[in-house]
């Protein structure tokens, strides 16, 4: 009967919501010793210059690695901790230790790379951020622009005046600030005109997209030009091909992330590459000495 269908329709439904309200909270029961056993890993993405491919910086990305679910995406599990508050420990922990990362490198002699690190809503509009991310710079002796403070696009909306002037302060002192995502929300362009900004880190869609490709590169020019006018550079991420890759070059875009470069990686493989560069730079200084 019709009855039994639909009774059997909400009983699967009831399954599955049950199932993800039991791994919900299996994820939050979790997380405290996660975070003191070292499950949550710091990743790194590198960001390279289009003009030159120089790598020069890197996005952290965090990965739990759970003992027995395996690699977690921050997909599923950074939006609860937005709701239930932990993200502010999760976040604090990922700066510490890409600043602490940093200050290593700098100690080995590596060229001074930047990172740029996900700073949350909920992170955004805590009302001690600006103390708290000066505190973790100076506590690892570093100056404020070798991190980048990605803030994704929807959360500028929601307290506009507040966000102003807490990332005005922020740019004073000297970090750098990246708009995230642009172009996935509602975003106005007066909005992003009033916006104190650096970087605009354009969202995958646009080099992704799956609308016809000459209206998709008209967009792009578009907004490359629009971000040129304000003196932003342009970040292009989820760059997975040549082709996608020639048509965000073609736009004058500044830097690319994506898997067609690199997927996020251990700390230790992002290291291997910087030393790489590193010989490199050091053997076309040796032909400079031979030449001279
Ligand atoms: P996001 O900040 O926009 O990060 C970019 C996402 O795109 C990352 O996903 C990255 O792995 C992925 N990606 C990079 N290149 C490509 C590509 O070529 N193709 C495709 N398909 N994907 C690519 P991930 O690591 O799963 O992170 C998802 C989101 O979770 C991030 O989006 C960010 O909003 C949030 N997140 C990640 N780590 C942190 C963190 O430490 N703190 C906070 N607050 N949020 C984080
Ligand atoms: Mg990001
Ligand atoms: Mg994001
Ligand atoms: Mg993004």
């Amino acid at each position: 009967s019709i009855k039994g269908q639909y009774g059997k329709h909400f009983a699967a439904y009831d399954d599955k919501l049950r199932g993800e309200l039991l791994r919900q909270q299996a994820i939050i029961d979790g997380m405290e010793t996660a975070l003191s056993e070292g499950q949550f890993m710091l990743y790194l993405q590198p960001k390279y210059r289009i003009r030159d491919n120089k790598l020069v910086g890197a996005e952290a990305l965090i990965r739990w690695n759970h003992p027995i679910w395996g690699f977690q995406l921050p997909a599923e599990f950074i939006p609860l901790f937005e709701k239930n508050g932990f993200i502010a420990k999760l976040d604090q922990f990922v700066w510490d230790k890409a600043c602490s990362t940093l200050r290593e490198w700098d100690e080995k002699g590596y060229l001074p790379i930047s990172i740029s690190v996900n700073v949350s809503r909920a992170d955004i509009y805590n009302i001690n951020i600006i103390e708290i991310l000066m505190d973790t710079v100076r506590r690892h002796g570093l100056r404020p622009s070798r991190l980048h403070l990605e803030i994704t696009e929807s959360a500028y909306t929601e307290q506009p005046a507040q966000i102003i002037e807490t990332i005005t302060k922020l740019r004073e002192l000297g970090f750098i600030i990246e708009m995230d995502d642009f172009g996935s929300g509602y975003s106005s362009l007066n909005m992003l005109n009033q916006m104190p900004l650096d970087i605009l880190k354009l969202d995958m869609k646009f080099i992704q997209g799956e609308t016809g490709k000459s209206v998709g590169q008209g967009i792009l020019q578009t907004i490359v030009e629009l971000a040129r006018r304000m003196r932003l550079s342009v970040v292009a991420e989820g760059v997975e091909t040549k082709e996608q890759l020639d048509r965000v070059a073609e736009t004058g875009c500044d830097y690319v992330q994506g898997y067609y470069f690199a997927k996020p990686m251990p700390i230790q493989d992002l290291e291997a590459l910087l030393k790489e560069r590193r010989a490199a730079e050091l053997l076309v200084e040796d032909n400079d000495c031979i030449a001279a």
